[in-house]
């Protein structure tokens, strides 16, 4: 147990995507907050994980 039951995650890109990821994996729930529209500049929020 850590405590720590929800986590705000900033930015969608791929390092916040898999933070939000490993933390659900843990049972801590992740809510990404992510400042611009998907697909609206050529960075992160291109990529995806499955
Ligand atoms: C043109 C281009 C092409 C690339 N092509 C490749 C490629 O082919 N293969 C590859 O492996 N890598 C590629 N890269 C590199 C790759 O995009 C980066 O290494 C990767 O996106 C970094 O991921 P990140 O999650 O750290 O940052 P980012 O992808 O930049 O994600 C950060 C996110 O946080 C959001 N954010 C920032 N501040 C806030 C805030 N205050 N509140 C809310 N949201 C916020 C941003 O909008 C952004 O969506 C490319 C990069 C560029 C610019």
């Amino acid at each position: 147990m850590t405590g720590i039951d929800s986590v705000a995650v900033i930015g969608g890109g791929i390092a916040g995507a898999a933070t939000a990821i490993a933390l659900t994996k843990a049972g801590i729930a992740a809510t990404i907050y992510e400042s611009r529209s998907v697909g609206t500049e050529s960075t992160g929020t291109m990529l995806t994980l499955g």
